[in-house]
């Protein structure tokens, strides 16, 4: 396969972005190579700019859970563009989205609209700080919150993958106020939120852990965690900035059936434009100015290009056997490429997976939290990631993410991706 282009894109770009790319992971560091720069997408493919064409599952991290280009959004964007790119002043698209949240997502009340998924996380920490008056964050160790000085505590996504355990220029005033927990470990969770002494303002979590890989809740823990956070008075904030949309339409709250004081949401809200969103108890979002003291603002907050986009994806999405058929399909093609690992690499790979995301671990397993994720072989997924990309399949450049199908995935794609993968597993176990 020929990048030539790529390369030297990838050389210029280097001069003049810090590393070459506008987030880290994208550098395709961890898998030891250079990435490849994109031309066009359009469906499940995605095509680079020597002309390269690859099954995509990626989908941008999450947000094109439609595939690329879905004619509805496109036509959506564009017809809003005609109005204008920007008002900076309320519109209609603005209450047609939050309707939709609202009627989406079963413990939003109010939400209000940010440009990103980290905006929505610092948010809704600062809103927790103030509706509660104290100060500590508890997060789970390998949970990714975006980046906030606060969530940059034993973080995950680019932040195991580049092997940081928390960031220089994040003051120790900061880091004193986060505390990080194990994941799915319900002794940690009682002993951390009964201690008194720590003045927890409230628990973040993805209530399905997305940035150590693929992880999903253990049994019990999640309504544990509602109801200690219930008995303390702790603000219970469910980051699904990923699950959101994705695990169901009303995200993991409604696949679980666990009530969060406040949502994070972000990614497929904005059906691959710049949102991110916030929302809850009524009494609580009233806190926020301009009804109440807490501050939060944007100058493209409600962007109607943006707001034309997820309206469009979530009118999409809420079409009966959405997630059904979505949730089927993807499945099929798990058990199908974990069949063809453990055929291969037998006892040397787990698959973890949730609707249409997984994660392929290159370790026996099982995967459960941040510790067991870290037995992940990183050079053999690096491997795994060159080989099938240059066979067309373009997956996540590190193997603490996740693997997205979209609706626009057909049986061709999975049938190709399996074969390719199969000739992979083949070569790694040689
Ligand atoms: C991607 C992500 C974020 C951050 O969103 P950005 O739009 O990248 O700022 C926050 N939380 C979770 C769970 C995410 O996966």
């Amino acid at each position: 396969m020929n990048t030539d282009k790529s390369q030297q894109m990838f050389a210029r770009a280097q001069q003049l972005i810090p590393g070459g790319v506008d987030s880290p992971v994208r550098a395709c560091k961890s898998v030891g190579c250079d990435p490849v720069f994109i031309q066009r997408a359009n469906g499940s493919k995605i095509y680079d700019v020597d002309g390269n064409s690859y099954i995509d599952y990626i989908g941008s991290w999450g947000p094109m859970i439609l595939g690329h280009n879905h004619p509805a959004v496109s036509e959506a964007i564009r017809k809003a563009m005609l109005d204008g790119t920007s008002f900076g002043a309320p519109c209609g698209l603005e209450i047609d989205l939050a309707e939709l949240v609202i009627q989406a997502v079963p413990s939003i009340e109010m939400v209000r609209f940010v440009s990103s998924g980290t905006e929505a996380t610092m948010s809704a920490v600062r809103l927790a700080r103030g509706y509660t008056g104290r100060k500590v964050v508890v997060k789970f160790d390998g949970g990714y919150h975006g980046h906030a000085d606060s969530f940059l505590v034993k973080a995950g996504s680019g932040v195991i993958t580049l092997g940081i355990p928390g960031s220089p220029g994040v003051p120790e005033d900061i880091v004193r106020n986060t505390m990080s927990i194990p994941y799915n470990n319900l002794t940690k969770l009682e002993e951390t939120l009964r201690n008194q002494a720590l003045d927890i303002a409230c628990v973040i979590i993805e209530p399905i852990a997305g940035n150590m890989g693929v992880v999903a809740p253990a049994p019990g823990f999640l309504k544990k965690l509602r109801e200690l956070t219930t008995e303390l008075g702790i603000v219970l904030i469910f980051d699904e900035v990923i699950t959101g949309f994705r695990a169901s339409l009303g995200g993991a709250q409604a696949k679980f059936g666990i009530t969060p004081d406040l949502t994070c949401l972000g990614k497929i809200i904005g059906g691959g434009l710049p949102v991110g969103a916030y929302g809850g108890k009524k009494a609580i979002m009233e806190m926020i100015s301009p009804v109440g003291p807490v501050y939060q603002a944007g100058t493209l907050s409600g962007n109607p290009l943006a707001m034309a986009a997820g309206k469009a994806t979530l009118q999409e999405l809420m079409k009966p056997g959405f997630y059904e058929e979505l949730d089927r399909k993807s499945e099929g093609f798990g058990q199908r490429l974990l069949a063809l690992a453990n055929k291969h690499l037998p006892g040397q790979v787990c698959l973890n997976q949730m609707g249409s995301v997984l994660t392929l671990f290159f370790t026996g397993g099982p995967v459960t939290d941040f510790e067991s994720a870290m037995h992940a072989d990183t050079h053999r997924y690096g491997r795994y990631y060159r080989e099938m990309r240059s066979a067309g399949i373009y997956l996540a450049p590190a193997q603490f993410e996740g693997m997205f199908m979209s609706a626009a995935h057909t049986e061709a794609d999975f049938g190709e991706t399996l074969a390719k993968a199969e000739s992979v597993f083949i070569k790694l176990a040689e």
